[in-house]
């Protein structure tokens, strides 16, 4: 088993900085970070513009910020941009792992480096990934879950195909199902991917499983909590909500409510305040031309990507008190209001 301290960035050298940078700083006397976002149309990712924007600028840096919405032909040409407006370092959120390795390539003939932000850029030799143990998001859902249904019929709802962290998680589950499965204890009765993580697909998905195992289901593990509510939604249709488990991811505010009233069992909370520190911080350092070392490396397809992978928390009704609303990433006031 891997120990629970994932954050493994060790030390960092100064080196030569790159000519570029130093011509912008001069002009602007602020690095200035690109941030190239895939979606704004969802909770999380609010808090990551808002968090890595004040992040940033506590270090004294600037960032630009664009997002896509889900086009990657609209990613690629604002990524473009951002590196024409001369910015000292490219952070990315690719919408799809494999189109942006083009925006690395990119970025790297005019001299910028690029530091991959919660989701892996594929096939490139993007500088660094920084994000949580996706694997271990995985792991957490399915422990809750067969901690509770350690027997039965369950479905897997995964995230958008295009999406690295969608086989990273969907990897962590099958990790701690398998040997359920091999017993005979567990069946998956249903297991699709949802495109582009949009909820109504899900709701679609859950509705498909439902039919053809005439409502007999046990458990449900959703990608995220976006789509764990188009589950839910279709669950609630069939008068089931609440009787079938369901596990999601990202803490969202309608997650923790529903977790409050029972009709989803968990979710995995992910700070995305440290995530925003810790990409601010190296994108800043490798800005500057400094090397970043990590222990940690993942593979894209083509290298073995220096990788800082931080810890994700399983949280469920007895503990969101002391994690989430701790924490301050939702108030008491907002989770428990609706009950
Ligand atoms: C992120 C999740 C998010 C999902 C949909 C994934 O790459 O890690 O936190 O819910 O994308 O935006």
């Amino acid at each position: 088993k891997r120990s629970q301290n994932h954050v493994s960035e060790v030390a960092s050298s100064p080196s030569t900085t790159n000519n570029k940078s130093e011509k912008n700083r001069v002009a602007t006397n602020k690095i200035k970070i690109g941030f190239s976002m895939d979606t704004l149309l969802e909770e999380r990712w609010l808090k990551d513009r808002e968090l890595f924007k004040v992040a940033v600028e506590k270090l004294g840096g600037e960032v630009e910020i664009t997002a896509a919405n889900g086009d990657d032909a609209l990613q690629i040409s604002q990524a473009e941009t951002l590196i024409s407006r001369g910015i000292d370092l490219l952070v990315v959120v690719p919408h799809n792992a494999e189109a942006m390795a083009a925006i690395v390539n990119k970025a790297h003939s005019a001299g910028i480096k690029v530091l991959s932000y919660d989701r892996l850029v594929k096939n490139s030799y993007v500088d660094l990934y920084v994000s949580f143990d996706n694997i271990k998001v995985g792991e957490l859902q399915a422990e809750a879950i067969t901690k509770l249904v350690p027997k039965g019929k369950y479905v897997y709802i995964g995230g958008a195909d295009t999406d690295n962290n969608a086989h990273l998680f969907k990897q962590g589950v099958f990790n701690v199902l398998q040997p359920f499965i091999d017993r005979g204890d567990i069946t998956i009765v249903f297991d699709q991917w949802t495109k582009d993580w949009v909820p109504t697909n899900a709701f679609a998905n859950m509705e498909m499983a439902l039919k053809a195992n005439h409502n007999k289901i046990d458990a449900v593990i959703a990608a995220n909590d976006a789509t764990a509510g188009g589950v839910i939604q279709a669950l609630k249709k069939h008068g089931l909500a609440g009787r079938v488990l369901v596990a999601g991811q990202d803490a969202d505010l309608a997650a923790s409510q529903r977790i409050i009233k029972g009709t989803q069992t968990m979710t995995v909370y992910k700070p995305i305040k440290i995530l925003t520190e810790k990409a601010a911080k190296l994108a800043i350092k490798m800005a500057k031309g400094e090397k970043v070392k990590t222990v940690r490396k993942v593979n894209n397809s083509k290298m073995e990507v220096p990788s800082v992978l931080l810890t994700p928390i399983a949280v469920g009704k007895d503990n969101i008190d002391e994690t989430i609303i701790a924490d301050g990433f939702h108030s008491k006031r907002e989770v428990y209001q609706h009950i």
